[in-house]
């Protein structure tokens, strides 16, 4: 049988770890393997659900109870929020996952389970039902070399806890492994990761570039309409776009010095104020008294932004970012110039250091006594230098041939797919 043939008879399931820095990643792999014939079920938790009307209307949607409702949302502590996760949803995965196979009535036609390491307890799970397991890695090869290799223990920006190291384990364990990179952004990382991890490694990033919008933001956002018409009126590439992400924080003395900085930097911005971003605030965008009549016109605050759309916009002339890999990944590869801060996770500091110093593509700033000066010093900087600016044109450039037809994500998706069909 033709490899088209077998590809309409195979599915796969897909189980992203429920925070949106997890799930967009997983969303775009659906997308990418749903373009090549393959069908998509997907078991996602409750917390954090997006609607299944969002997606293609082939996908299969199972929705498990992760019994977070009753917890703290979002995670104060995201490590024993991680924890948590993992032990209320272990049970609920199974028997979803049973009954999915159940109702197979012997046709065989999944291929495997595609998942996230952070979700420990899938191994026995999957090898009781005999289904083999590819990882999604979510942030950069770099971040899983460190972690993989022998001295992680010793490394001062990585404190290792428990889930951590289970998640290098379930990588090593699992048949294959999916990065959100590119041969060309990252070769010596993903070589010395394959021969750290010893399975086959797929690099078929940028992955957002299979998607034209991110799912989860369709049920975070209500109407993009009134962002994407307030940037249609700003110059060209006059725009700052500044987010934190999905979950990190910063204290209100942090957020002051931020607010000042953009106010005196007299650059246009669009700012993402999570109601919960300031560490104890239940809304943050109240400690901003009389901010936005001083800024005007030239500043927009949102809860929520389009964040993919946003940054392909022509307006769109730089962002100020916490250094999660999918905001790196999502502006870097659309010629975004940067300005990296660091927040919470350690995989942060790595992806500024590679932002600022390996592909020298943006700036980065300290979190810890950042104060208005400087903040407006670095926006000035990065929004005026030209030689940062023309790399990234490079680098928007490589990023789309990579996922063209022919490209290095290319050939590594259309190798992905050939592996799903062989297991
Ligand atoms: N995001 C978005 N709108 C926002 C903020 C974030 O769509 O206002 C998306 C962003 O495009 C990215 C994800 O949320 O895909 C955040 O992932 P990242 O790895 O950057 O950070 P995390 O939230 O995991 O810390």
């Amino acid at each position: 049988m033709d490899r088209d043939g077998m590809k309409k008879m195979k599915k796969v399931i897909l189980y992203p770890l429920s925070a949106i820095g997890h799930m967009n990643p997983m969303f775009h792999v659906a997308e990418a393997l749903n373009s090549k014939g393959i069908s998509i079920t997907f078991i996602l938790t409750k917390y954090n659900s997006p609607n299944p009307s969002s997606f293609s209307t082939d996908y299969s949607f199972h929705f498990i109870d992760d019994g977070i409702a009753a917890m703290e949302t979002p995670p104060s502590n995201p490590v024993a929020f991680l924890a948590a996760l993992n032990s209320n949803s272990r049970q609920p995965f199974r028997d979803c996952l049973e009954s999915i196979l159940g109702s197979e009535k012997g046709e065989k036609s999944v291929a495997c389970l595609i998942t996230d390491p952070l979700w420990v307890f899938t191994r026995a799970i999957s090898e009781e039902f005999g289904l083999p397991r590819i990882m999604l890695h979510t942030s950069t090869a770099a971040d899983l070399v460190i972690l993989s290799s022998p001295d992680v223990l010793q490394h001062d920006d990585y404190p290792v806890f428990p889930e951590i190291i289970a998640m290098v384990e379930e990588v090593k364990a699992s048949s294959g492994l999916i990065c959100n990179s590119y041969e060309e952004l990252e070769g010596p990382s993903l070589n010395t990761l394959r021969q750290n991890i010893n399975i086959p490694v797929f690099p078929i990033g940028p992955l957002h570039k299979y998607s034209k919008t991110s799912a989860t933001s369709s049920f975070l956002l209500k109407d993009k309409t009134p962002i994407i018409k307030w940037l249609d009126n700003q110059p060209p590439k006059s725009v700052l776009y500044v987010s934190f992400g999905s979950i990190a924080t910063i204290n209100k003395a942090e957020f002051e010095e931020i607010a000042c900085g953009l106010a005196n930097s007299n650059q246009p911005f669009l700012w993402v104020i999570r109601p919960d971003l300031v560490h104890g605030s239940e809304n943050s965008q109240l400690l901003l008294e009389d901010f936005e009549e001083k800024v005007g016109e030239r500043g927009r605050i949102v809860t929520w932004a389009p964040q993919q759309e946003v940054l392909t916009h022509t307006a769109v002339g730089g962002a100020f970012i916490h250094g999660g890999w999918n905001s790196a990944m999502e502006s870097i590869s659309e010629g975004v110039p940067v300005i990296c801060m660091p927040c919470l996770f350690p995989d942060q500091k790595t992806i500024a250091r590679h932002v600022t110093d390996v592909w020298r593509v943006g700036l980065r700033v300290d979190r810890g006594g950042i104060e208005r000066g400087q903040v407006e010093e670095v926006i000035k900087r990065l929004m005026g230098d030209q030689e940062i600016r023309e790399r990234l044109d490079e680098f928007k450039g490589t990023a789309d041939k990579c996922v063209s037809h022919g490209g290095s994500s290319y050939e590594s998706l259309e190798k992905l797919c050939s592996f799903i069909l062989s297991l």
